[in-house]
């Protein structure tokens, strides 16, 4: 079977032929890949920027984001049939004693950076026909999620930052007739994001470059959000726009505008980074500016990072009750579809929203 894969130290990213995988423990599935969402952490591995291979291999196969469907079971599996949807982890935890998150089943949280990533980082992903994944890393998936399936994983974050978000705010001991949150980027982690922050109560603005009137515009407004372009917009007008910004979900990864809009968080405001910069020229901050609003507007800033079992859960969930909600907005979310031989193509030159890879021959 082929599997889209990248060779780091030959700078080649192609497809390789693997054997298919057999069943090598009693609590063992195997998967029938279906679909493979691809995004910009793809980019960055087939860039050559980021990603390991594993030990013992000259190639990574790539591929994290993952619908599949069961098709056999070790003697032992108890959650799983073949027919039944699931949804692999994408970290599994480092192997140190001493890393309480870990241990704890909380691979997200990981102390020591040796954890590993499927498709990532030092174990090779989905990007292929079947796959052997253990019972464990796998989460269970409604039949009728089927055709969105593909964004629960890229869902999670969303959900792991509202998860510390709710958290944070417990810390205020009364309640907003109207609470606020700013989108920054329109990707489909920031979409996602606004459909999270609309769903939990939030009068929601995603702030992206793009003029509308474009397809990511379309799935802002109709999910009930405010599009804002830069080009219209200065950060200086948002804020005035917005009113105290409650919370900002930054989903761009880059540096100058998530400062420039972080001077701008409102009172007792919470500012969640998800967006990973390249490492690049210095950018101005006015570090005085930041530090006098952190401290007397009691604001809160804070990074999240791959996500655990409950944020998959809460992912799983949610996306069924957006699929309900905003059924056209979510479909509108997945703009491509691309059969595995032309893997490179949605990863290097990247349009639309979200592509994904269709396994089986179909695109
Ligand atoms: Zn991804
Ligand atoms: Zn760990």
């Amino acid at each position: 079977m082929k599997a889209g894969a990248v060779f780091p130290a030959k700078r080649r990213v192609e497809c390789v032929e693997l054997p298919e995988p057999k069943i090598s423990s009693a609590t063992g599935v195997k998967l029938r890949i279906l679909e493979v969402g691809v995004c910009g952490t793809d980019r960055e591995i087939c860039q050559f920027h980021h990603g390991t291979v594993p030990d013992g291999f000259d190639f990574l196969v790539l591929g994290h984001e993952v619908l599949a469907e069961v098709v056999e079971t070790g003697p032992a599996v108890e959650r799983f049939r073949p027919g039944d949807l699931a949804v692999p982890m994408v970290r599994l935890p480092c192997a140190h004693a001493e890393c309480a998150a870990c241990r704890g089943g909380r691979a997200d949280f990981c102390y020591t950076g040796d954890f590993f990533e499927r498709g990532i980082k030092q174990a090779h992903g989905f990007m292929t026909d079947f796959v052997v994944d253990e019972e464990a890393w796998l989460n269970p998936l409604p039949r009728e999620m089927r055709e969105v399936a593909i964004l629960v994983e890229p869902l999670t974050i969303a959900e792991k930052t509202l998860a510390q978000i709710r958290a944070i705010q417990q810390r205020l001991p009364f309640e907003r007739s109207s609470r606020r949150a700013v989108v920054l980027g329109a990707g489909p982690i920031g979409l996602l994001g606004a459909m999270a922050l609309v769903n939990a109560g939030f009068q929601t603005y995603v702030y992206s470059r793009e003029l509308p009137p474009n397809p990511r515009a379309d799935v802002t407004n109709a999910i009930g959000a405010a599009y804002i372009s830069s080009q219209v917009q200065s950060v200086e007008q948002l804020a005035e726009t917005v009113g105290n910004i409650d919370v900002v979900y930054e989903a761009i990864g880059a540096s100058q505008t998530a400062f420039d809009l972080l001077e701008l968080l409102g009172s007792n405001g919470l500012f969640c980074f998800t967006g990973v910069p390249r490492h690049g020229q210095p950018v101005s901050v006015k570090a005085d500016r930041l530090l006098y609003n952190l401290v007397l507007k009691n604001q809160a800033v804070l990074g999240a990072v791959n996500a655990g079992r409950d944020a998959l859960e809460a992912s799983v969930r949610d996306l069924g009750v957006f699929n309900h909600r905003w059924p056209h907005a979510v479909r509108a979310l997945i703009t491509g579809r691309y059969a595995l031989g032309e893997f490179r193509e949605p990863i290097l030159k990247p349009s639309g929203i979200k592509n994904i890879i269709v396994l089986g021959g179909k695109a």
